[in-house]
């Protein structure tokens, strides 16, 4: 996925989250002052009292609604790393790994494009183009298994 289109589908996110309702409401009272001011009998540049405070509570309102999305994004992105961690071990020439996409267990896998091996007959990398095959049949896979970390 591009930057660019990463950015367009987080902003659509943030867009049906909390922080909608705050930016409508910052742009609203933004504009009323825009209008006050342009409309002023003085010409003067001044803010009424209470739509100044209501304009910096608003930003900040905003903000924290920024922070917040933000770090349930955070939060989700942790979670799916952690889904994701594995741990490695190369033995024999044979790629081995274990993870929650292996439910915990040690797997044969093809080092070169990192495949779940084949291991009907003898080792090898199910993808026909990658060619990728080891000497070990399953039993031999299942011993360099046992002297893997438990
Ligand atoms: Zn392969």
């Amino acid at each position: 996925m591009s930057f660019a289109h990463r950015l367009s589908k987080f902003l659509h996110q943030l867009w049906s989250t909390p922080v909608k309702a705050s930016l409508i409401a910052w742009l609203g009272a933004a504009t009323g002052i825009f209008v006050v001011r342009l409309t002023g009998p003085s010409g003067e540049l001044k803010l009424p009292a209470t739509t100044a405070t209501e304009l910096l509570l608003l930003t900040g309102a905003l903000l924290f609604s920024v922070g917040a999305v933000a770090y349930s994004y955070h939060q989700k992105l942790e979670a799916l790393k952690r889904e994701h961690e594995e741990e490695h071990q190369v033995r024999d020439g044979i790629l081995f790994k274990r993870g929650k996409r292996t439910g915990g267990k040690w797997m044969a896998f093809c080092p070169v494009c990192e495949r779940p091996a084949d291991t009907t007959i003898l080792a090898k990398c199910p993808d026909t183009k990658c060619m990728w095959q080891a000497m070990k049949a399953q039993k031999d896979i299942d011993e360099v298994i046992l002297q893997l970390p438990p």
